[in-house]
């Protein structure tokens, strides 16, 4: 069975590129922990921006709720 995985997008603030990962559920917990947040460093212009995990993956930020 393949693992689910997870798509993460977020928005430089400063340049306004976007990353994308897929991350599968032991990744995300790894990476973020249960943290509200996504610490992400845009590959552009390297500035360290946050962006809140509802707007970076909905569905993450779903199934998280569902496991509390
Ligand atoms: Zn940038």
């Amino acid at each position: 069975m393949a693992e689910k995985r997870y798509k993460i997008e977020t928005l430089c603030p400063q340049c306004g590129c976007s990353a994308v990962s897929h991350l599968n559920t032991e990744e995300i917990r790894e990476r973020y922990g249960d943290v509200p947040n996504v610490e992400m460093e845009c590959n552009e212009c390297v500035i360290k921006y946050t962006t809140d995990m509802k707007e970076a993956c909905p569905e993450w930020d779903k199934e998280c709720k569902m496991n509390q």
